[in-house]
């Protein structure tokens, strides 16, 4: 099994939904496309190291962009009333976020 960290993003949340890494990105580059230099590479360090973060991106609904990190999955499993579990799925293109 891949070493991974704890603190490693797996996705994003904004539009009061879940997304993956690759949506996320597609989504930011969109919206932010005129200032798509200047955040392109602090987006790209938010994902590793979360402290760094100078720039928020906020969604269409002017909250903020978080990251979901691979520990917080965990909290973000659906079970039903049969104790099936549902993991995340991103919105856009259904991805688990895992
Ligand atoms: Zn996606």
């Amino acid at each position: 099994m891949m070493y991974r960290k704890s603190f490693e993003v797996v996705g994003y949340t904004y539009n009061a939904d879940y997304h993956c890494i690759q949506c996320t990105l597609e989504y930011v580059q969109e919206k932010y496309k005129d200032t798509y230099s200047l955040w392109h590479d602090q987006f790209l360090g938010f994902r590793d190291e979360a402290n760094d973060m100078d720039l928020i991106l906020s969604d269409d609904e002017g909250n903020e962009v978080h990251p979901i990190f691979l520990d917080q999955v965990g909290d973000l499993v659906y079970e039903d009333d049969e104790d099936n579990q549902y993991m995340p799925h991103c919105g856009d293109c259904g991805e688990e976020i895992s």
